[in-house]
């Protein structure tokens, strides 16, 4: 009996171990710095435990508003802070699983910033895209029985329209979202894949991504704020044994979330605004069928919901930032933003599991039913 029951709590360790990988989204708040040191701040206080308050400081009496997060990095964190609380997850897209992040916020908010940097910025100064794929070159390049293929893509959406950011005429491409028939997974079969060997490779691919999204619409500036921009960087892994993961991580910037004055709106500006609203909500729309447990989500709403859905879904670990500009002139915003991301953060997601490893889970459920009906019988 003594045999079974060691056996019994091995097995329920590993699969309390796998367990703890099941959690909620988690959402990271991150406050970019005053620009204006005559301007008031919006924030009060932020807790060591990932909360913040925030008040409007033209109305002190008013209540002070609170909100809650995995964690609240104040305008002073660094590039560095804020990376190393997402290296864990590119560690586990390098043992297969599906890592989503996104920038979510107001224009301004500091979402650019976080993902990749200031431009012409240092080494210190770069955004999570950069960090991630450092990381990911270096940890793959460590596991000395796998051999790793990274590829990426990178598209954006606009107008709800999927463009190839890089294609070699990038304005002329219209991609369709397809299903992967042996995987499920949602896919570009028309997007360039380039095949990347170091973290120089997929910045000169940024380079060209960001030219070429710059470039085919020069009349309308400020493009960027008003598309959704997805790296996506695909990594595929063959053991010595044979065994194969295949795993994807999606790096969204995404179109800036204040709401546009629709009496002022018309023509183009209009149609972008009611696009963006529309993708955003039916972002927002996923995150709350998920987190009420519906047996219906509406992913097919959106081209984003869409392309991320096996990583808002049940397979896959996905980390939202929340951006904040603290001025007082953004407090609607603000309380807007904080609104959505505390909606994320209450979504509980399946248990996440690395692509090869959905049998083992099963397999190890298996056993331990068994092994606990066999120490039942000799008890
Ligand atoms: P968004 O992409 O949300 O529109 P940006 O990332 O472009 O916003 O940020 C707007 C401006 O604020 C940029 O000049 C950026 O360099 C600066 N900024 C944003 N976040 C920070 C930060 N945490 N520290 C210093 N500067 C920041
Ligand atoms: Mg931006």
């Amino acid at each position: 009996a003594s045999r079974y029951n060691q056996a019994v709590k091995e097995n329920i360790n590993l699969y309390n171990m796998l367990q703890e990988l099941r959690g909620n989204i988690r959402v990271f708040c991150r406050i970019r710095p005053l620009f204006d040191s005559n301007s008031r701040s919006t924030i009060d206080y932020i807790g060591e435990d990932g909360s913040v308050m925030v008040f409007d400081p033209l109305k002190p009496q008013s209540t002070r508003k609170v909100f809650h997060f995995n964690k609240v990095f104040g305008p002073k964190a660094t590039q560095g802070d804020v990376y190393k609380e997402t290296q864990s997850l590119i560690r586990s897209v390098v043992d297969g699983y599906n890592v989503c992040i996104f920038a979510y916020g107001q224009t301004g908010s500091g979402k650019t910033h976080t993902m990749y940097g200031p431009s012409g910025g240092s080494v210190q100064d770069k955004g999570i895209n950069y960090m991630a794929l450092n990381d990911l070159f270096y940890i793959s390049g460590t596991r000395e029985n796998v051999k790793y293929q990274i590829n990426v893509q990178m598209v954006e959406i606009y107008n709800e329209q999927v463009r190839d950011l890089l294609a070699e005429d990038s304005s002329a491409t219209r991609l369709e979202i397809r299903t992967c028939t042996s995987n499920g997974q949602m896919t570009l079969p028309d997007a360039k894949m380039l095949l990347v060997g170091s973290t120089e490779d997929v910045i000169n691919a940024m380079k060209l991504g960001e030219t070429n999204r710059a470039s085919s619409f020069t009349a309308m500036n400020d493009r960027s704020s008003r598309s959704h921009s997805i790296l996506i960087v695909h990594v595929h892994g063959e053991g010595d044994s044979g065994e194969v993961t295949n795993s994807c991580l999606y790096l969204v910037d995404l179109a800036g979330s204040e709401r546009v004055d629709r009496s002022e709106a018309t023509g183009d500006r209009l149609k972008e605004a009611q696009h963006i609203n529309k993708s955003l909500s039916c972002l927002g729309d996923v995150i709350t069928a998920l987190a009420q447990k519906n047996s219906h989500i509406p992913y097919r709403n959106s081209k984003l919901t869409q392309l991320l859905q096996k990583s808002l879904g049940g397979n896959a670990k996905m980390l939202m930032f929340a951006h904040i500009s603290p001025e007082v002139e953004s407090f609607t915003e603000t309380i807007s933003t904080l609104k959505f991301a505390q909606r994320a953060s209450t979504v509980e997601l399946g248990a996440a599991c690395a692509n090869k490893e959905s049998n083992e889970i099963r397999d190890l459920k298996e056993q331990i039913e068994s092994l606990k009906k066999a120490l039942a019988k000799k008890e």
